[in-house]
Order: structure tokens, then sequence, then C-alpha cells
């Protein structure tokens, strides 16, 4: 006897239960397996400061959903975990920490630094690796990795030293974007831009000569400190004549040159601009262009230094004012705008970035970025949606050098040794003993460290133990499928693919699966300061992981964002009980024996035909669906069978043959409900794993665990010949639906002779479900009693003697109810069929169900008129 199920399914005690089983059975682990085709997934690696959100919630689901799904298909399947040292994050939240003990970096230094990063790493980094197992995700725990960990860490002094061989890294004065606050360089992508109002201030700078000169606007006077220059278009009449000619810049009151150059845009502004190489990443390319000279202003902590003659030691900003102030009193100022633009500002503490030239490591892109341009446009590596290529190839072609060096402690220290006699630089994989050039022992490392995304680029290789010749580099790459969020498309997604080919010569994967952000139920973005972010833990503690997955699946197309609704969390929730009950059912039912695992094809009865019918149609979607990363549709595809038709329909029609006196019959309806619950569970298993396994392994025919499926497969038995029977199914349900629920009445059905034939067979289910208390069949309306009721469905005309339906004012009232439910229903509709914005941004296949619900609700009006005019 099988075991039965619990009265009541708590997710509490099955899921750290099952989850434990499920890792200590080692389930999850994949080794290199030449019978199998790999399949791998990489984790995007939580940063080790990070508590698990939303984001994660959904990122970590649609991960483990195509991960459960490619392991039940039979393929070896790798979804490798680990986390992130997350460079500047990590650094500022530690020396928050120091602070508060009234310390700081300097003054401990740093050795000390980094042994409370690794301590604070050890404490805190665990968090949320625990927290990514609450939510059932399959990763292969035995093969966890961390960025700094010591084979990672490996990886990047290899590819550093590969690119810097290939002259593909090079260090050098570069303008670069500086956070004063952190007091490190960041790179282009780590630059947030905000619009700030602000003023654009018109200044004159006259000529040397006496004449009017020229009159520029900045948003920045400031760095006028550091000009070197004023640019015209070359065609520009108004500034012919100044050309070559030199002009007095302001307040500094010195002669700068008047050059000429395309850049410059003659109808933009006053056409012409000031040239502060030293300050601005395009007036460091004229520079260059035209052999000017630099002089940086703005020291590293935001002061103006002391090139900035009677503004040295201002912080920028007070340098700004005054700066005002003196050109107000020499009457060269002209005009201040009001002017609203986006300044950069750092993404980790939001100071406003400082363009400056700086000594730092680069990264030559734009050869790097060939190849990966071509991957793309060639489709060998793949976005879902598609849209999203935009933005990486937006960030590709456009790809400046990366600044790739960080005035940190906490990351990969630069492998460059500099010789403190003669100043030669080494760059090597391991520390040089003396200096190549004088001999010399005395030999510094680079006090840098890498950027972060240096490291998270070679994920999916460093992770699988490049640069050692292990079969897991053989063998797992290149991945398969990168699921990320579209915020870190450029700061990641494109470094892999750069790394990928550079390093491997191969993409790091073929398909990057993009979703969109969880936002609050007034789709707002969650956020600390709105405090309306939802804990995904507290989701978990309440409903358990299965319907906190399921919420963020069904419904959700690729690519685009979603709200997070309790409501849709609850429904979830009501699914798996629905899902429970009926499994309860089954296994409350079966026989002492067991039922036969394979289906005796002459013993099925009509609605068993229909439902196995329908068990395919419900394969073949589901596996379509998640084939296209279309895993919302493939969860509502298995939700609307298994509630709709499985449990609402099937389980009712096999009552019938259940607690009937026919055994054989008996059994033939056991083997489907069985047969059809457990395909259907594994069908169900990679977007709720708990529940499905919990019932699974019940289930007669099931195995120790759904996790390695099989994944079901249509079945050809059931096609052909049973594509009428569930026509004839439809048509029974169609007219059970059309009954009204009233006293147990006889019926007459009038439908063409061979629609009488079929639902003939089906007469015992229109008797059971219809509450009826007899049914006949007719090709015409000669016997109809005069006075009945009719009602039209689909397949057949229903009539109902009058007499039979004892209280008529009843019924008219009931009927009169009906149709005001269905107008409301109907104007509901239509306002949000007329409605634009739904019309325009809901999904093609969500507004044409709309319509076609709309349809269907005013043919049912018109049917209850019709039957209210005859009650009348
Ligand atoms: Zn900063
Ligand atoms: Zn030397």
């Amino acid at each position: 006897m099988e075991k039965i199920l619990d009265k009541v399914y708590d997710p509490h005690a099955v899921e750290p239960r099952l989850y434990e089983h499920w890792e200590r059975s080692g389930f999850f682990h994949a080794e290199p397996n030449p019978d199998k085709e790999p399949y791998t997934i990489v984790i995007p690696p939580p940063n080790i400061t990070g508590q698990l959100h939303m984001g994660h919630a959904l990122d970590e689901t649609n991960q483990d959903i195509l991960i459960r799904y490619k392991r039940m298909s039979g393929f070896e399947t790798l979804w490798l975990p680990g986390t992130d040292h997350a460079s500047i994050a990590t650094e500022v939240k530690i020396v928050d920490q120091m602070s508060e003990e009234g310390l700081t970096k300097e003054s401990i230094g740093r050795e000390a630094f980094l042994e409370r990063a690794w301590a604070w790493r050890n404490e805190y980094g665990r968090r949320i690796v625990n927290q990514l197992k609450k939510l059932g995700s399959s990763c292969d725990w035995e093969r966890e990795r961390f960025t700094m960990d010591e084979g990672c860490s490996k990886a990047v002094i290899e590819v550093f030293c590969d690119l810097y061989e290939q002259g593909l890294i090079y260090r050098g004065d570069r303008i670069i974007n500086w956070c004063p606050d952190c007091k490190t360089a960041l790179s282009d992508a780590e630059v947030e831009y905000a619009e700030q109002q602000s003023s654009l201030w018109h200044i004159r700078y006259p000529a040397e000569d006496g004449g009017e000169g020229v009159v520029i606007a900045t948003t920045r006077p400031e760095t006028m400190l550091g000009d070197v220059a004023v640019a015209v278009h070359p065609d520009d009449e108004r500034y012919k004549h100044l050309v070559g000619k030199n002009i007095i810049l302001p307040v500094v009151n010195k002669p700068i040159p008047v050059i000429a150059d395309t850049y410059v845009e003659m109808d933009f502004g006053t056409g012409a601009l000031k040239i502060t190489p030293s300050h601005d990443p395009n007036d460091f390319e004229v520079a260059l262009r035209h052999d000017l000279p630099m002089i940086r202003v703005i020291a590293d902590d935001g002061h103006i230094n002391e090139l900035g003659g009677a503004y040295c030691g201002m912080d920028r900003m007070e340098a700004r004012e005054k700066i005002v102030e003196e050109l107000k009193a020499s009457g060269l100022l002209i005009k201040i705008e009001p002017y609203a633009h986006n300044v950069g500002q750092c993404y980790r503490c939001a100071t406003t970035i400082e363009p400056l030239t700086s000594t730092q490591w680069f990264v030559s892109m734009k050869p790097l970025a060939k190849r990966p341009i071509e991957a793309v446009k060639s489709g060998e590596i793949k976005f879902v949606p598609e849209r999203f290529e935009k933005i990486y190839f937006n960030w590709m072609e456009n790809i400046r050098d990366w600044c790739i060096s960080r005035q940190l402690w906490w990351g990969h220290r630069i492998p460059a040794y500099y010789c403190d006699k003669c100043g030669e630089m080494t760059v090597a994989r391991s520390a040089p003993e003396k200096c190549p050039k004088c001999g010399s022992e005395k030999l510094r490392q680079d006090e840098d460290v890498l950027d972060t995304w240096f490291s998270s680029g070679l994920w999916p290789f460093s992770t699988l133990g490049w640069p050692e010749k292990v079969p897991e580099v053989e063998y797992f790459y290149p991945t398969d499928v990168l699921v990320t969020g579209y915020d870190i498309i450029f700061f990641w997604v494109a470094r892999m693919v750069v790394m990928g080919y550079f390093e491997m010569k191969e993409r790091p994967f073929h398909t990057v699966f993009v979703h969109g952000i969880v936002r609050d139920a007034q789709g707002r973005k969650m956020s600390k300061s709105l405090g309306n972010g939802i804990d995904p833990l507290e989701v978990i503690e309440k409903y358990g992981a299965d319907s906190l997955r399921f919420s963020l699946t069904v419904g959700n197309a690729p690519g685009n964002d979603m709200r997070f609704y309790w409501e849709k969390v609850e429904a979830a929730r009501n699914f798996c009980n629905k899902l429970w009950n009926a499994a309860r059912f089954v296994t409350m039912n079966l026989p002492e024996g067991g039922v036969p695992s394979e289906i005796d094809i002459s013993a099925l009865d009509v609605s068993d035909r229909w439902i196995l019918y329908r068990l395919n149609a419900t394969i073949r979607g589901v596996t379509a669906d998640l084939d296209a990363y279309d895993l919302g549709l493939a969860a509502q595809k298995v939700y609307d069978f298994l509630w709709n038709e499985y449990c609402d329909w099937y389980v009712e029609f096999a009552k019938a043959r259940l607690y009937g006196e026919d055994e054989a019959a008996k059994a033939a309806a056991l083997a489907v409900l069985v047969k059809v619950l457990r395909e259907t569970v594994l069908l169900l298993h990679p977007f709720m794993p708990f529940i499905t396994e919990e019932i699974f392994t019940q289930l007669p025919g099931g195995d120790k665990t759904a996790m390695y499926g099989p994944w079901p497969k249509e079945n050809a038995a059931y096609e052909a010949g049973f594509a009428a029977d569930a026509r004839t199914m439809e048509a029974v349900m169609d007219i059970v639906r059309s009954v009204p629920p009233s006293k147990k009445a006889s019926l007459i059905l009038v439908a063409d002779e061979a629609t009488c034939n079929a639902l003939e067979k089906a007469q015992k289910y229109i008797m059971r479900l219809a509450s009826a208390s007899d049914v006949r069949f007719a090709q015409d309306k000669a016997d109809i009693p005069k006075n009945s009721v009719s009602h039209v469905a689909a397949a057949a005309e229903i009539f109902i003697p009058l007499e039979e339906l004892v209280d008529l004012e009843k019924e008219k009232a009931r009927l009169t109810k009906e149709r005001e439910n269905l107008q409301n229903e109907i104007t509901r509709a239509r306002a949000k069929l007329e409605n634009e914005g739904f019309v325009k941004k809901a999904p093609a296949k969500v507004v044409e169900d709309e319509r076609n619900k709309l349809l269907g609700l005013e043919q049912m009006l018109a049917k209850l008129e019709e039957q209210l005019k005859q009650l009348s």
C-alpha cells in the first residue's frame, strides 16, 4: 500500500527536508561524462556584501527551471555557483565598519586591512549562499567558487599577463573617471548618470590684441583653470580671423591659442569650445591631436591643486562659486542660463565624478571587441529577447579603453613589479626575485588592484579550473546559457564575451537569457530608500519557496519587468493545495496491489482518451515554451491543464467509475489518474520542485526522485484516434456548463446524428456532472414538450421541460443575477481593450486572449437573454 499523503501540504516541513536530502544524495553534482551531453550554467556570482533580494530570487528561479528541465531531459547538468569579492562594494563596507571604531585603512595598513576583509568575507560571505539554498536552487555546491579563491586568482594573473604580453594591456596617462570620495579610478561602466539642475555660464575670452575674442559656455567654470586652448570649427566664418592667434584665458590671465578642429559643432552654443584636456575626455582627444599640454588642476581629493593659483586648496565646488564671482566682477560673465543636464556619479557613493588624467592600467578594448561583435551579428551568441542586442552593440561599437586599475586594497593586486634602483617595470606571473635589468632585489609590487569586473569576466572558464588542464574545462566549456538582468549587460556579459574569445578562442555561452527587474505592486523599483523592498525569505517563510518561484514565473515574459503581488503568491499557494488534494485523492483510492504502470489502451473510455490527448498537447506546449525560454507561458500551461482539466473535470469523470461496481473500469480509471498526475507533476517539477518531488516519490511508478525525470514525452498512441473523443468531451463539458445547476432535471439534447452517437458514449458523465435525472437524445425538436427551457451549447441544444424546474421565480432571479455579472464582466473587458496602453504594451497573445474572452462573454450573454425570454 502506498503511503497516503498528509492531509495538508506543509512547505515548511517538506522544503528543508527535501533540500537536505537532494544535497546529501549528490543529485546536484555533475561530472564530465562522455555518455551524456553537457549542459552548463554559471551563476551570476552574488556579491559577498549582498543579501538575497527579489532580483536574485527571479534570477535563480529562472536558472533553476532551465537546469532542472535539462537534467530531467538527460543532460549532464552543471549549475556552477559562487560569490564575487566585489572589490569596491566590500571595501566601502569595511571602511565604514572601521570608521565606527575610529580606524582608517591607512592607520592599520594594507596587511591588517586585508585580514579584516577576509574575516568579513568568512563571516558574511556565507549568508547569501545559505539564502540561495532556501529557493531550492539545484547548484553543484561541491564546485562552489569565489572570485578571489586560489584558482580564480591564478586565472586572473594568467589572463592579465597574456593580455600584457600581446600588447593589449598598458599603463599610461589617460583621462579616467575619478571618485574623489572613494579616491579611486572607475571604469565608464561604473559611472551612473543622473539629471541635475545646474547652470550654463557664458564667459568671454577676450582676444590678445584687445578684440572681442569668443564667448564659450560651460557647466564647470572651475575647470577653466586647466584650459589650454579654445577650439572652433575650421569652416566657421565667425572665427576664421582668430584661428592661430591667442586669446586671454580669464582668471588665469594667460594667452592660449585658438585652434580649428572638426570635432566642434558649429551650430551648438556659440560654436567655440574651451579645451581642458586633463578634465574632459573629448578635450583630451583634441589635445592629443593638436599636441597641446595637459594641465591637471583638481587633486585626487577633489581640491584645486597648486596649479590653480589663488584657488589652490579650495574644494572644486567652492572654487566654482569664487571663480564665477571673479568673472562677474571683471565683466566677463555674459549670462547665466539655467541648465538641466546629466552628471556622472560614482555608482557606489553617488559623489560627482571628476574626469581627470591619471596614470592607470588599461585594456585596449577595440581589437578585443571585434570578434564579440561578429559573434552576436552572426548568431553565434543569441540574446533572448533579441532587443537587448542593441545595448550590447551600442557598448561594443563605441568601446573605449577599459581602465582596470583601482586605488583599493581588496581585490587582485596587479602583477607588475617596479625596481627602486633603475625604475624598470616587470609584469610577471609570480614575483621576480631580482630586477631583470639591473639585478637589484629592491622590487615593489604595484599598489593597485584590478577592477572587480576583470575577474568576473573570466567566470565561465576560471570556475571550471582553467588555466589548469582539467577535464571540466574540456567538457563543460563553452557553457550554454547565461541568465542575467538587463542592467549588467555591459558591465559583465560583454566582458565575459570579450575574455572568452580572447583566452579560450570560443564563445563563453550560446545564449544570453535576459530578464527584467521585480518592481513593487505600484510598479516602482524596490529600493532601500523607498522601503518598499520585499524580502524573498519572508515570502518563503509565509508561503514556501514553490509558491514564490511560481509567482515569479507565471505571467512573466522574457526581458520584461514584473510586479510583485502578494495575491499572486497566494494564488500559487492555492494551486499547491489544489494539486495536493488531487494527489491525495488519487493515493487514497489506490488498491492494495497498486496499479499497472502501463496503460491498457483497449480499456480506456472516452474521458480517458480525452485527458491523455490533452496531456500530449500539454507536454508538447510546455516543452516548446521551455526551449524558447518562454518560462512564464510554460508554467501557465501546466497550471491550466492541472487545475482546469485534470482536477476540475477528469477527477470528477473518474469518480463515476471509481465509485461504481465495475472493477475493470475502476482499474482503467485509476491507471489513467496516476499516469496523468505523474507526468504532469514532472512537467511542473522545474517550477515547483518541492511539492512535485513529495508527490512524485509517493506515486506508483514514481522513482526515488523527480530530479532525473525522465522529462515526459508525447505518446503517439494518444493522438490519431483520440481527437474525436477529445472533441466529444469538450462538448460534454460545454453542455454541463450550460445546464443551470438546479434540481435533478431530465435533459433532452438535440443535435445531429453523429453528435448524438458520440455524446451517448459520455451519457453517464453528462448525467453525473449536470446532476440530471435523465438524459435523452433527439435529432429534431418534434418530441420536445412545449413548456421547455432551452440552452444553447456549442455541440447541442439542451431542453429542460419546465415542470422539471420546480421554482420558476428562483430560476429567473438566478439568471437575472447572472446576467448582471456577465454585463459587468463585459464592461470590464471592453474597457481593457479600449485602453491603448494595454493593447500596445501587453504581449499579442494576452491581447488576443482578452478579445476571445470578450467574444465568449458576449455569446453567453445572448444565450442568457434568450433563456430569460423563455421563462417569462
Ligand atoms: Zn565613490
Ligand atoms: Zn632595476
